[in-house]
């Protein structure tokens, strides 16, 4: 065989292998014409080769977005250089069903499709072939372990008790707030809060009336929350939330409303009716702070203020409050 014939036998070998071959192969003329229409395209479109070559692409499979693929092809004509569009931009060229049993959960057979350039003798190019592989297998997992790991993902972030944010998390978004309104000069708040006589609650009702506690404080802040506030539950009784771009007395009415909602509040177990109330500190970020962890102190300081002076109250956190006992 020279470098530019096909002995008439390699030329039947390579058709016969160009059949059988697991992907499909379709070569289209300038016009969007089909000329080439392999038995994977047969099988997965129910049309064969007689029905469809000569129609352009766009009359057999109308599924297919006509200035989508125009532009594709057209860079490839002009570029003379192949292209690709995998499933994860686009799912499916062809809209084949997927037959697979084990990965039913996919309606359509996901593709992956090169477009190349087929130059003539001449060097001009006047066709191109679509080689389109079945990925289904492969999006299939990858789109279940993304799935998963979004799951896994919330958990680790996830109180199970409130399904707010746990201690974990809370902490590293106070670290990025606290970095944030470094960086840009703004003022946020930090509100922490505690149930007053919490030991009390559990003594007189039991361990799992106080959970039930627990989860229905949690419920009314989720009610009271801006999509802004983050909200953490930080210890057993204990409550952060983060007020971004809120200055301390704006964060005082907010506090002022969760701690009168709380106060009102009246949860029902089976057997009790309990009621309770909360004490809430409050402080502004500010500019002498250098660690997140001294931004938390400030808040409990006010919030230890509270419970000293009556509880069932709220306080914006001053630097003539007394510290905390060590
Ligand atoms: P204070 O008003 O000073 O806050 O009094 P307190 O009794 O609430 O004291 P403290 O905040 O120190 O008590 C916390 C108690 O909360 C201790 C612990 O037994 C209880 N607790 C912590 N985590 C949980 C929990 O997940 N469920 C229940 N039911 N109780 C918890
Ligand atoms: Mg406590
Ligand atoms: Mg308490």
């Amino acid at each position: 065989m020279s470098n530019n014939t096909l002995d008439i036998n390699e030329f039947h070998w390579m058709m016969d292998m160009l059949q059988t071959i697991d992907v499909g192969l379709v070569v289209l003329d300038a016009d969007f014409k089909i000329q080439v229409w392999n038995s994977f395209m047969e099988n997965h479109s129910g049309l064969s080769p007689d029905k469809v070559k000569g129609e352009t692409i766009f009359d057999s499979f109308k599924e297919i977005p006509e200035n989508w693929l125009r532009k594709k092809v057209a860079s490839v004509f002009l570029l003379k250089n192949r292209t690709f569009t995998t499933w994860e931009q686009r799912p499916y060229v062809f809209k084949f069903k997927n037959y697979r049993p084990i990965t039913g959960t996919a309606k359509y057979m996901y593709q992956n499709t090169t477009f190349i350039p087929l130059s003539s003798t001449d060097g001009t190019v006047n066709h191109i072939c679509m080689i389109i592989y079945d990925v289904t297998d492969i999006a299939v997992n990858k789109l279940a372990l993304n799935q998963l790991n979004t799951t896994l993902e919330n958990l680790s972030r996830t109180d199970q008790l409130t399904q707010l944010n746990n201690r974990g998390y809370w902490e590293s978004c106070l670290n990025s707030e606290f970095e944030r309104c470094s960086r840009y000069d703004t003022i946020s708040s930090l509100i922490m809060f505690d149930i007053d006589h919490f030991k009390q609650v559990n003594d007189q009702y039991g361990h799992p009336a106080g959970d039930e506690v627990i989860r229905q404080v949690a419920s009314t802040l989720k009610k009271l929350l801006r999509t802004t506030d983050i909200a953490g539950r930080y210890g057993g009784e204990e409550f952060g939330i983060i007020l971004t771009d809120t200055p301390a007395k704006e964060a005082l009415v907010l506090a002022e409303r969760i701690r009168t909602e709380i106060e009102a509040l009246l949860v029902l177990t089976d057997e009790h009716k309990i009621k309770f109330t909360i004490s809430i500190g409050i402080s502004e970020i500010s500019l002498g702070l250098t660690q997140p962890i001294d931004w938390l102190k400030q808040s409990d300081v006010a919030l230890y203020y509270c419970k000293e002076n009556g509880r069932n109250c709220c306080a914006i956190y001053t630097s003539n409050m007394k510290n905390l006992p060590s």
